[in-house]
């Protein structure tokens, strides 16, 4: 009979030794995980149910790997395993390879849900990854409304668009770190609960076609342009890479990060990282001051959600005094020299 099947199936001998759940995939940086990654599990823990819990994969190689995976199995109190790809071809993150590791988990683990951050990281390996497994990703994620409802902006963020996902697990996303705080951690929160499992690696076969030749960063001082609590901009009216340097001087002085507009980027006065917007950086800090920036809807995209936006222009119409708290009609030449002598040293 129906019952003597449902029996059957749920005796344990049945039980699938299979782990439902969904699959945060995380990056770490200096034996921690990163803050997109606790983001992505802050997002992760709207699908947490008595049948879906939560497990992280964490990939690369070296002790700076073993100790992220001790912190991430003690990061959060939902954080039900571990899974850790101990291998130098994850270490550069190359899509390829981390694509195939998605799949290769997903193949012996069936997640309903999988979920990475929309950072330069999620964004370069998500696509892939669902392509492998047939399935379309939803991108850029700002609210999830239940385990198959999500929001996410369109047109450069000026409408949203609230869509149902009804293609087959798992279920794909990148998620906006903005839109998923990371809550502090109680102090009554387990540590180091989750067990840490390695990813068997025998059945990984070739790599890609790419390979790993350098990377470059800007060493700086500064914070993260990606999670700083202040952010000072400037704009094309800046008008040079030696006139920028004042941007930098009253970022220091506020303990801010330094951010740019496509204009100033493309015309050489900082390097590309700095850019925010549509195709640049998405920010919500605590403070944003826009300096010499006209507020084009390319860059609004990627700092409307701040807190407080100040912004300097010298044009009474510029579309940013519209998004803006506090504005102010001036010249910025005159302002932030004014601005730097005032503020007290740090
Ligand atoms: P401008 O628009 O030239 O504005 C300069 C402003 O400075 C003006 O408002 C002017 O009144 C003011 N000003 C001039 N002199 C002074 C002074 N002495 N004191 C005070 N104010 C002064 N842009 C981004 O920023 N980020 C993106 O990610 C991005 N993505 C894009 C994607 C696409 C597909 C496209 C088509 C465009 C994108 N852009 C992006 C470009 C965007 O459309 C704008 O061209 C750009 O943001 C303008 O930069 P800006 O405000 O520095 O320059």
């Amino acid at each position: 009979t129906n019952n003597t099947l449902r029996h059957l199936f749920t005796h344990p001998l049945f039980s699938s030794s299979r782990f439902i759940g969904t699959l945060v995939v995380a990056e770490h940086e200096g034996g921690s995980l990163t803050a997109a990654s606790l983001s992505s599990v802050a997002a992760a823990n709207k699908f947490l149910s008595q049948d879906n819990s939560l497990s992280l994969l964490l990939a690369g190689s070296g002790p700076s790997l073993h100790d992220a995976a001790a912190n991430a199995a003690s990061c959060h109190p939902s954080v039900s395993q571990v899974l850790v790809a101990d291998s130098d071809r994850f270490k550069h993150h190359l899509a390829e390879p981390w694509a195939k590791l998605i799949h290769l988990v997903q193949q012996k683990d069936e997640y309903s849900h999988i979920v990475t951050a929309s950072s330069t990281f999620g964004k370069n390996i998500l696509p892939r990854a669902a392509a492998l497994l047939d399935v379309s990703p939803v991108t850029d994620v700002i609210e999830i409304s239940d385990p198959k409802t999500f929001v996410r902006p369109i047109y450069a963020g000026n409408a949203l668009c609230t869509l149902r996902y009804t293609g087959s697990d798992p279920c794909m996303l990148t998620i906006r770190t903005t839109s998923f705080p990371v809550a502090p951690a109680s102090p009554d929160s387990k540590t180091g609960a989750a067990p840490i499992h390695q990813v068997d690696l025998s059945t990984f076969g070739e790599d890609g076609n790419s390979k790993f030749v350098k990377q470059t960063s800007q060493e700086s001082e500064r914070p993260d342009l990606g999670t700083a609590r202040v952010v000072v901009t400037g704009g094309r009216a800046l008008k040079s890479a030696e006139n920028f340097k004042m941007i930098e001087k009253l970022a220091e002085k506020l303990g801010a990060a330094v951010g740019a507009t496509r204009a100033a980027v493309d015309a050489g006065y900082v390097p590309n990282e700095l850019q925010v917007g549509q195709t640049g950086k998405i920010v919500a800090p605590e403070l944003y001051m826009a300096f010499g920036v006209s507020g084009a809807i390319q860059h609004i995209a990627g700092m409307r959600d701040s807190k407080v936006i100040v912004a300097v222009n010298k044009d009474a119409d510029a579309p940013i005094f519209q998004v803006a708290d506090y504005g102010l009609v001036g010249d910025l030449f005159e302002i932030i020299p004014e601005l730097l002598e005032k503020l007290p040293e740090k």
